[in-house]
């Protein structure tokens, strides 16, 4: 036993913390955790979850207008944005209470407040002291806003948007990354009129091109009006509540709401990383080594705060990891190649390994892509498509990438992931029965390269 109040102590109870903390009390560390906003981090309550719920009363917009080709009747349908927030917020308490529940469960003791780094094994959280053997920074990220006048005062990040009294009948937001293209899905559906500024000529960068073209078409048949090569100048608000965003080319649009999903930064404002010594990049984040060590030998970070893959179930793994190596006796990292990944707009997203960009300055490559209209849209006559794309290896067969935009495309990737781990070749697919009719066997009837 050593000296110190806890063997490990963790600063942020989000996804990744959690895991951490109950996998090192598991292996019979005395461990404790300070949380001093809601437990489950960001994924939980203004992120993830919050986000597929609304995703999900999104995508019943369509089923209710295509239900009458089925025979339905229908008839007339409005949303009622107050009762889903009651609902959504009513889910998110009930998970809080999950993790509070696993972190008792596990033996792990709960410190409510901020801590703040005051040594390297030292905290202060409120007003108590604590010590540490080892401590694990996870505290996550925070929305970025740009530096344009008003912005702070009469925009909004996504945290806000999860909470919206009412739905703004006319939205902009700012930015093309993920959480712009997914609110603007949400919003359109729900019935808002969406107006999507980015900055750069095409949105989702880093995503394969023909996922990010495909996207950006859906989204303005659908309706949303997307405005690219386009900067955010400036924001103002009048007294009856309306904005207005002027754009770097002189244009104002009024709204109702202005929701910058210009990124997220580490939150590591405050935290007393300075004072204890750990190093962190020029953006904030913490750095880490392949161990999740940082600067100091005994403080480690995982997750969004180390800004590397800012993802939910990559979070989890690192924690999980760290746990088992430190107190398990069990050393092991993660895999960091082929993570599936989806993004829930409107047509969804799911991708798994390199782009066709990526794998062309390394491989010599076969491109195999098909667009074809869902079944479901013979009968009700809707235009939207399905794409679907692989990447192959001319020399191995080795699948490199494989990509979709389409309903059920998160769902479907992530088997595919499975077969992207295990290496799957082309001949692979080629060689397993379809299953029919879905669109998912398309993956592994696509026979020719295409050629353009
Ligand atoms: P992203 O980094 O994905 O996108 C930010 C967007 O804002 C980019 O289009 C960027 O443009 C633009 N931008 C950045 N700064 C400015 C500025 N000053 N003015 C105008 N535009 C700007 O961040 P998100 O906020 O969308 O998401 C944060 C992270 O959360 C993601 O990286 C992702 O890892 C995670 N996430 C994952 C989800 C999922 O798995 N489904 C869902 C939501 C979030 P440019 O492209 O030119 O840099």
């Amino acid at each position: 036993m050593s000296d110190y109040d806890f063997d490990f102590f963790v600063i942020g109870a989000g996804s990744g913390g959690v895991r951490a903390a109950r996998i090192a009390a598991g292996h019979g560390a005395r461990v404790g955790i300070a949380e001093d906003r809601d437990l489950g981090g960001t994924c939980v309550n203004v992120g993830c979850v919050p986000k597929k719920l609304l995703a999900y009363a999104a995508h019943f917009r369509h089923d209710l207008e295509d239900a009458g080709a089925y025979g339905w009747n229908v008839g007339t349908f409005t949303h009622d944005w107050a009762r889903l927030i009651a609902n959504k917020n009513e889910e998110i308490s009930r998970l809080n209470g999950v993790y509070q529940r696993l972190l008792d469960g596990a033996g792990v003791e709960l410190i409510r407040g901020r801590a703040v780094l005051t040594g390297p094994h030292s905290m202060q959280i409120g007003d108590r002291e604590v010590t540490a053997e080892r401590i694990l920074i996870a505290v996550g990220g925070w929305p970025s806003m740009p530096d344009i006048p008003g912005a702070d005062e009469f925009g909004i990040s996504s945290n806000e948007a999860f909470y919206l009294d009412d739905m703004p009948e006319r939205v902009v937001i700012v930015g093309g990354g993920y959480i712009a293209v997914e609110f603007a899905g949400i919003f359109h559906a729900l019935g808002a009129s969406v107006t999507l500024v980015h900055r750069g000529d095409r949105i989702l960068r880093g995503f394969d091109q023909d996922l990010r073209l495909e996207l950006e078409e859906e989204l303005q048949r659908s309706g949303v009006d997307v405005l690219l090569n386009t900067l955010p100048a400036g924001l103002t608000a009048d007294a009856n509540g309306v904005r207005r965003l002027s754009l770097s080319d002189g244009r104002e649009l009024p709204c109702d709401q202005v929701m910058f999903a210009t990124g997220r930064r580490p939150k590591t404002a405050g935290l007393g990383l300075e004072t204890a010594g750990v190093g962190v990049d020029p953006y904030g984040a913490v750095v880490v080594d392949d161990q999740y060590r940082t600067s100091v030998p005994n403080i480690y970070a995982i997750g969004d705060v180390t800004d590397r893959f800012n993802l939910t179930p990559v979070a989890i793994a690192e924690g999980h990891a760290l746990a088992d190596t430190v107190f398990g006796n069990r050393p092991r990292g993660i895999s960091y190649e082929n993570i599936p990944t989806a993004v829930f707009s409107m047509p969804p997203i799911g991708t798994v390994g390199l782009t066709e960009e990526e794998a062309r300055l390394q491989f010599d490559v076969g491109i195999y892509r098909t667009r074809f209209r869902p079944m479901r849209h013979t009968l009700s006559g809707r235009q939207d498509k399905i794409m679907m794309k692989l990447i192959v290896d001319r020399a191995s067969d080795r699948v490199l990438g494989c990509h979709m935009i389409g309903p059920d495309a998160p769902e479907i990737i992530q088997a595919l992931g499975v077969a992207m781990s295990a290496g799957a070749t082309k001949a692979d697919f080629d060689s397993t029965i379809p299953v029919h009719p879905t669109a998912a066997e398309e993956f592994v009837t696509m026979r020719s390269p295409v050629t353009d």
